[in-house]
């Protein structure tokens, strides 16, 4: 096995932190990621080995390309880089320094982690039997970087053999990297369901189709799809996130809206939900004499990891990191837009332990507290390095 025989400097180290922190106190949203991009493209022209740098890729996107001594497949090591709409909570002196944003998923890590992955191989071009193409894409958490950027060619000249992409990981400590073979993060839609009942005056229903009524019946009804229409062996979610009816005490609700999530891991399933929604809101609103109106919308396909490549990042990390530092990990009800590179070629997503290995204490993601134990950084770049090392070891196995 492949090592990464010039292990992470201190300076590259403290370079990762140092990266990150300042990431992390200039958020960006999705598609808006311009201060980031920038700093991204400055760093990556800066070093010697990197031939090129795109900017401005489906919005905000940037491409480098590494080129290795010799010819050899191309690989591909994703980054996202936006933030959330979340006011930080806590006094971190590295804590976000614009109101309402925040870097609450690990995505200014996710950064710092491919400029230190782009940084190492630069310098070890001798080392590398193909290419790498270091990508960092806009608005993970929505509307989605991946698809565009690959729309705009990403996986092309030259064309990309292999996907791989991280993700620090506060469900594990620091110091270990989790891998799921297969679906890793769940398919991802979004509905809403508009209710059209008949308003009228609190003191008269009779008169009236009461909209909140026939909004909490559906509410209701919809908790028998996963519990009763879905195989207890696979995994499913239906959540209903909002539900906004009426104005005053004693006024009959004209309308009502709901919107909510669905997740789940195979087509099937995915087929499934929209339908057994539909057919349940139309007839628990017939039922009341209401009618409804259902919009459906797919977000990000499942994130599937190729099991081929997951078996072979496993030997690849541990053999850097040790035996016993990765651990199989569960699949998550999340999404990902990883998912199109995925589909694109085939690869594995690692989870990167980031929370205190003692106590686990740091908050999950999207949580207005989350912070992550840096020492996560500096593993992740050593996992990602095997992997790509292995990838690009030539026919000699050098
Ligand atoms: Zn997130
Ligand atoms: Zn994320």
């Amino acid at each position: 096995m492949v090592s990464v025989t010039s292990p992470i400097t201190p300076e590259l180290e403290a370079r990762l932190v140092a990266w990150r922190r300042d990431f992390h106190r200039h958020p960006e949203l999705g598609f808006a990621e311009h201060r980031s991009a920038k700093i991204i493209a400055d760093l990556l022209r800066a070093m010697p080995g990197v031939s090129s740098v795109q900017e401005g890729v489906a919005g905000t996107g940037v491409v480098a390309l590494i080129e290795g001594a010799h010819p050899g497949p191309c690989v591909l090591v994703r980054a996202d880089m936006d933030g959330l709409p979340i006011q930080e909570l806590g006094d971190r002196p590295y804590g976000s320094t614009v109101p309402q944003v925040m870097h609450a998923c690990g995505h200014d890590g996710h950064m710092a982690m491919n400029l230190g992955v782009a940084e190492w191989l630069s310098q070890h071009r001798e080392r590398l039997h193909g290419q790498v193409k270091l990508v960092f894409q806009p608005a993970e958490e929505g509307p989605g970087g991946a698809k565009p950027m690959i729309e705009a060619g990403v996986m092309a000249s030259p064309k990309v053999d292999h996907c791989l992409g991280m993700h620090l990981w506060n469900s594990l400590p620091a110091g270990v990297v989790g891998l799921c073979e297969g679906p890793c993060m769940a398919n991802t839609d979004e509905w809403s369901l508009h209710i059209q009942g008949e308003g009228g005056h609190g003191a008269m229903p009779h008169k009236s189709v009461d909209s909140v009524v026939v909004a909490s019946a559906v509410v209701q009804a919809l908790q028998s799809v996963v519990s009763r229409n879905v195989d207890p062996l696979e995994r499913a979610v239906l959540t209903v996130g909002t539900l906004h009816a009426g104005d005053r005490h004693n006024v009959i609700a004209h309308t009502a809206q709901l919107t909510g999530t669905c997740r789940s891991f195979t087509p099937a399933i995915g087929e499934l939900l929209p339908a057994r929604i539909a057919t349940i809101a139309e007839h628990t609103c017939k039922a009341h004499g209401a009618t409804c109106h259902l919009e459906y919308k797919r977000v990000y396909p499942a994130t599937i990891n190729d099991p081929v490549q997951t078996r072979r990042a496993w030997a690849a990390i541990e053999a850097e990191l040790g035996v016993g530092q990765v651990v199989a990990a569960a699949p998550s009800m999340g999404g990902e837009d990883m998912s199109y590179f995925l589909n694109a070629a085939p690869g594995c997503f690692l989870f990167v332990g980031s929370n205190e290995p003692q106590g686990m204490a740091l908050a999950p993601h999207h949580h207005p507290a989350f912070d992550i134990d840096e020492r996560a950084l500096a593993v992740g770049v050593r996992a990602m390095l095997a992997c790509v090392l292995d990838l690009l070891k030539g026919p000699e196995g050098a």
